[in-house]
C-alpha cells in the first residue's frame, strides 16, 4: 500500500463532532499526514465556513466526507475498529499506545483489511456503546489530571503515529550507508601503526608516553568509521609530514 493510495484503506471516523472547526482541523491533520478519509457520524454542523476555514487547504478531505446517521454506517468494511479515549471506560477492552495502535493498523492493512479510527465528541467523549464496537482502545499518555486533548490534535497524533510506521515500513531494514564500507580492522591496524610512527617523526609526545595518546586517538578513529578512500587521504598526510619532518631534521 503507498501513502496516498486513492482506495485508502484507514479512515478517521469523527462521531458526533460539535465543532465545525474541529472538522476542519481534523481534515488537515490527516492531510498533512498523507490520509485523506474522514468520515463524519452526525456532525452538529456541517458543512460550514468555520471547518473550510480551519482545513486551511484540505479541502478535498472535507469535500469527499462521508456523512453518516448512525456510526454503523461509518465501519463499512472495516475488519478493525480502533477508539481513541482519554478515559477508561466500563467497558473491557485492551488499551494500547498511539504507536502500537499504528502498527495494528498497517498489519491489519497489509492483511488486505480496512481500519477505522474512532474519535468522540469534544465533551462527552466516545460513548460506551460506540467503545463497544471497537477491537481496542487506544489511549494517547497525557497525564492523569489534564487527559484530554482538543479533537483535532488527538486525530494529529494519531495520523502521525500511523504516519511514523507506514515511513518505517518503507524504509530498507538498514540505512544504506552512502560511499564506501569502512575500512576493514587489518586496514585502521595498519592506519594506527602510520599514525603512531608520524607523530614520533614529528616529536609530538616531546619525552612524554605515547600509550594514552595512541589510544585516545584509536577511540577517536573507531567512532568515525572512515572507509578506504578516508584512509587514503589521512595516510597522505600522514606522510607529508614524515616528509616534512625529515626535511626539517636534514635542514638543522
Ligand atoms: N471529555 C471527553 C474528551 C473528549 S476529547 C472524554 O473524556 O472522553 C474528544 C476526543 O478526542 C475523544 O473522544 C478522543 O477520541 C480524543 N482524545 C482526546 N484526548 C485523548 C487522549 N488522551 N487519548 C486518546 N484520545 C483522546
Amino acid at each position: 500500500m503507498t501513502i496516498d493510495s486513492p482506495a485508502n484503506p484507514l479512515r478517521f471516523v469523527l462521531v458526533r463532532p460539535s465543532h465545525p472547526g474541529n472538522i476542519g482541523s481534523a481534515a488537515r491533520a490527516i492531510r498533512t499526514m498523507g490520509f485523506e478519509r474522514l468520515e463524519l457520524v452526525a456532525p452538529a454542523r456541517f458543512p460550514d465556513p468555520e471547518a473550510t476555514a480551519m482545513a486551511a487547504g484540505a479541502d478535498a478531505v472535507l469535500a469527499r466526507a462521508g456523512i453518516h446517521d448512525g456510526l454503523v454506517d461509518s465501519l463499512a468494511g472495516c475488519s478493525l475498529v480502533l477508539g481513541l479515549s482519554a478515559r477508561r471506560r466500563g467497558v473491557q477492552l485492551p488499551e494500547i499506545s498511539p504507536r502500537a495502535a499504528a502498527g495494528q493498523a498497517l498489519a491489519a492493512v497489509a492483511r488486505g483489511g480496512q481500519v477505522a479510527l474512532l474519535f468522540g465528541n469534544e465533551r462527552s467523549g466516545l460513548e460506551n456503546a460506540e467503545l463497544a464496537r471497537c477491537h481496542a482502545m487506544v489511549r494517547i499518555p497525557s497525564v492523569d489530571d489534564f487527559s484530554s486533548l482538543n479533537l483535532a490534535q488527538a486525530v494529529q497524533v494519531m495520523a502521525y503515529e500511523l504516519r511514523v510506521a507506514m515511513l518505517g515500513d518503507e524504509l530498507p531494514a538498514a540505512p544504506p550507508v552512502p560511499g564506501e564500507p569502512p575500512a576493514d580492522a587489518a586496514q585502521m591496524e595498519r592506519f594506527y601503526q602510520h599514525l603512531a610512527q608520524t607523530l614520533d617523526d614529528i616529536d609530538f609526545h616531546k619525552g612524554r608516553a605515547a600509550t594514552t595518546i595512541l589510544l585516545r586517538l584509536r577511540k577517536l578513529f573507531q567512532r568515525a568509521q572512515p572507509d578506504n578512500r578516508e584512509l587514503r587521504v589521512l595516510h597522505g598526510i600522514l606522510a607529508d609530514a614524515q616528509r616534512m619532518a625529515g626535511l626539517a631534521k636534514g635542514g638543522k
